[in-house]
C-alpha cells in the first residue's frame, strides 16, 4: 500500500470533523445542514485549499492580510484553469482599518467587524470593488474588565456596529461572531453570544448567523446555536507556533 497522501490526510480530517458535527447536531436536535464549516487554512499553502475544494469544502478561512489575498489569487487562477468551483473566502482575524480595502477585494465574508470605523473602510473597499460582503459583528466574550488586547465589540457597542453595517450600501449585516476565552469553559461564553444574537435579531431579523466554535469547542458551539464553525487544526494538523 502506498503511504497516505496529503489529500488522504485532509479527507480523514474532514471526515472526523463532520462526524463530530453530526453527533453534536443529534445531541442538540439540530440538522447538520444548518451548519456551514469554514476550514481555517491560515499558515497552510494554497495547494491545501485546492485539495479541500476537491473534497467539497468551499469555505476557506484566513486571518491575515496579505496571506489571504495571495492564496485567494492563486486559487482563483488554478480553479479557473481547471474549471473548478468558486470559493467563498471568510476573513476571520483582527482587521486593521488600512487593510480593509484589500480584504474587501476577495473576502465574501468578514467575521471580525468590531468597530464603526472598520465598517466605513470595508464599505468603501467593497463599493470600489463592486462587491457586496456578508459581515458579522465580532462580540468580545472575555469577562468584563479584561485587558485592552481583547478583540471584539463589547456587548454595549454591538448595537452601534450592527446599525452601521445595516446602513452600509455594500455590506450585509448577517449576525455575530465570537471566540471563546482561553482557559475557560466555552459554554457560558457561547450562551452569552447566543443572547447577543437574539437581541440583534429583534432589530435585524435577517441577521441569523452565529459564527462560533473551533477545533477544541465545536460541540459546545453547536449546542449554543452556532451556524458557522471555524475549524483549522482538527482538519489541517497542528500549526507551527507563530514566529
Ligand atoms: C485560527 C482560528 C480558528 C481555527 O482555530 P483551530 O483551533 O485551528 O480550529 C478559528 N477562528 C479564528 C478567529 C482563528 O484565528
Amino acid at each position: 500500500m502506498s503511504p497516505p497522501t496529503r489529500r488522504d490526510d485532509l479527507a480523514a480530517g474532514i471526515g472526523a470533523v463532520r462526524r463530530r458535527i453530526d453527533a453534536a447536531c443529534s445531541a442538540a436536535a439540530r440538522a447538520p445542514g444548518e451548519i456551514t464549516l469554514v476550514v481555517v487554512t491560515k499558515t497552510y499553502p494554497a495547494d491545501d485549499v485546492l485539495l479541500l475544494a476537491e473534497l467539497g469544502e468551499l469555505n476557506p478561512g484566513e486571518n491575515r492580510h496579505p496571506e489571504g489575498a495571495r492564496k485567494a489569487a492563486a486559487c482563483a487562477e488554478a480553479l479557473a484553469r481547471s474549471g473548478g468551483p468558486q470559493l467563498s473566502w471568510h476573513f476571520v482575524g483582527a482587521l486593521q482599518t488600512n487593510k480593509a480595502a484589500p480584504v474587501a477585494g476577495y473576502a465574501s465574508w468578514v467575521h471580525s467587524v468590531d468597530r464603526v470605523r472598520l465598517v466605513r473602510a470595508l464599505d468603501k473597499g467593497a463599493s470600489n470593488a463592486e462587491r457586496t460582503i456578508d459581515c458579522l459583528v465580532q462580540v468580545s466574550l472575555d469577562p468584563p474588565g479584561a485587558g485592552e488586547g481583547r478583540s471584539g465589540a463589547r456587548p454595549d457597542e454591538v448595537r452601534r456596529v450592527a446599525e452601521a453595517l445595516a446602513d452600509a450600501g455594500s455590506l450585509r449585516l448577517r449576525g455575530v461572531m465570537g471566540v471563546a476565552p482561553l482557559d475557560a469553559d466555552p459554554a457560558p461564553a457561547f450562551a452569552r453570544l447566543q443572547q447577543v444574537a437574539a437581541r440583534m435579531r429583534e432589530d435585524h431579523p435577517a441577521a441569523d448567523v452565529i459564527s462560533a466554535g473551533m477545533s477544541a469547542d465545536l460541540e459546545q458551539a453547536v449546542a449554543a446555536g452556532a451556524t458557522h464553525l471555524r475549524v483549522g487544526r482538527a482538519i489541517l494538523g497542528e500549526r507551527p507556533p507563530l514566529g
